[in-house]
């Protein structure tokens, strides 16, 4: 039997404030000891209070409207209950009824509009680290602030739940939102998945795939549990609602507990933070800050760079962002180079975020243009503009101390030739050009780049050379 597959994905996403959301210890725990960022409000001591930090709106705003959505202006915290020893407050702080984020839509790079439901403000739980009989916890991360973003069961295939992973990242990136830090869980993936007979209208039970962390994995997971709901509806069994977990090592998932109902965690408004109350002019002046958005660069650069490339660059916003201030008659040629040098060379993210100065690549460009450099050349001074130690000089001075300008000027590059004409080795090749031989020009012009030190420019030489041997 044929199945449609439906895929609803809730993405958690990491801010990137300077502290946590409800109290004024750093977020920023990479490299620190566990249990050095934490507060007496995160280890909800009795008596202590949360503020909220107003970064974490802002930057709710900006994401929100970087997927097209409605800023509500009046949203309000709740508390979700549940017990777990890197929870220490005993439920997690959370927008239920009244999220901050209200509907709108993901474009997909293939046009393939996926809705957002809704998405909410949220602080994060700890961590908890298990032994064979005992476990550590450390509360870092406790009321980090986070977006749950939640999608509207509008995805039907595994790459289009891989390409709405990758796109929610790019926008979260590109607008300055999160680190976008897939490694250390800046951005957590969980997969709801069911089927239905084709051309049903009802959907089928569903199973929720949690805390995926790459792209691929989301990919992976959604094709497995689509074979393991089919094998289980073909056989006249029943998928069971559950939750459950991904192992990447064996690329399969496996069932963890029963999906709890929203009533079991006993929802209830949280009395010691205030609603969010936001006037129209400070979402509209907040809204205005958001920077140009992967949708804003295909509509800028689609007509001009081809569709594959732009695609790889767009997995770069210090890059786009770069390119935007390119002159626009080198943006194609600054483009393939930073395609074809870069990612052939898999040069790291981080790499590419400390990027040359607009004057020394358009300079680049130009003088490719002007064949002062030769393709080989412009790559090779390409890359030396990266070195931190270049990032202020001049390309064209780069360039020479490199000794890879190319000799353009005529006159000397006709003393040039007439030095190897002169030369009693080059008289057969000479002798069998004007033959008729043509090949033997490119033994002929291999001799004056020689003579040149590498420096002519090899067209300009095989041009004196024909009128010469003519
Ligand atoms: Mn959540």
């Amino acid at each position: 039997m044929k199945y449609l597959p439906t895929i609803g994905i809730e993405c958690h996403v990491q801010l990137a404030t300077k502290t946590k959301l409800f109290s004024e210890v750093d977020n920023d725990a990479r490299g620190k000891e566990p249990n050095a960022c934490v507060s007496p409000v995160d280890f909800a001591l009795p008596g202590m209070l949360p503020r909220l930090n107003g970064e974490a709106v802002r930057l709710a705003i900006l994401a929100g409207r970087a997927m097209n959505c409605e800023i509500n202006s009046e949203s309000r915290f709740d508390r979700k209950h549940y017990f777990y020893p890197d929870s220490p407050k005993g439920y997690q702080i959370t927008q239920f009824y009244h999220p901050i984020i209200d509907e709108g839509y993901v474009e997909l790079p293939s046009g393939t509009k996926i809705r957002i439901e809704h998405a909410h403000l949220e602080g994060d739980a700890g961590k908890l680290t298990h032994f064979d009989t005992y476990s550590l916890v450390d509360l870092n991360r406790v009321d980090t602030p986070l977006i749950e973003i939640v999608s509207m069961p509008d995805i039907h295939s595994a790459k289009d739940a891989h390409d709405y992973c990758k796109e929610l990242w790019r926008l979260m990136t590109f607008a300055g939102v999160s680190y976008g830090d897939l490694y250390n869980g800046n951005m957590r993936f969980d997969v709801n998945v069911s089927l239905a007979p084709e051309g049903s209208t009802e959907l089928g039970t569903r199973a929720e795939v949690k805390n995926l962390n790459s792209f691929r994995s989301v990919e992976r997971a959604v094709e497995y549990e689509i074979a393991r709901q089919s094998k289980l509806l073909d056989a006249g069994k029943k998928v069971v609602q559950e939750t459950r977990g991904w192992n990447d090592g064996t690329g399969k998932t496996t069932g963890q507990r029963s999906k709890e109902e929203a009533k079991d965690y006993r929802y209830m408004p949280e009395p010691d933070l205030p609603p969010i109350n936001l006037t129209a002019d400070f979402i509209e002046t907040e809204a205005a800050k958001l920077p140009l958005m992967p949708a804003d660069y295909r509509k800028k650069f689609g007509s001009i760079l081809k569709a594959e490339i732009l695609e790889v660059l767009l997995d770069y916003s210090e890059l786009m962002k770069k390119l935007a201030e390119i002159d626009k008659k080198y943006v194609v040629a600054i483009a393939n180079l930073f395609t074809s040098v870069l990612l052939a060379e898999e040069k790291s993210a981080e790499y590419l975020n400390d990027l040359p100065a607009t004057k020394q690549l358009n300079d680049l460009a130009e003088m490719n243009e002007k064949k002062e450099l030769s393709s080989t050349a412009t790559k090779e001074v390409f890359l030396h503009l990266f070195d931190p130690q270049m990032k202020r000089r001049d390309t064209k001075t780069i360039a020479k101390e490199l000794g890879l300008i190319q000799e353009n000027d005529l006159g000397a590059l006709e003393a040039i030739v007439d030095l190897v004409l002169a030369k009693p080795e080059t008289q057969k090749a000479q002798a069998d050009f004007k033959a008729g031989e043509e090949k033997v020009i490119g033994f002929l012009v291999g001799q004056v780049m020689k003579e040149s030190h590498g420096k002519a420019n090899p067209s300009a030489v095989q041009d004196i050379l024909r009128k010469k041997l003519k």
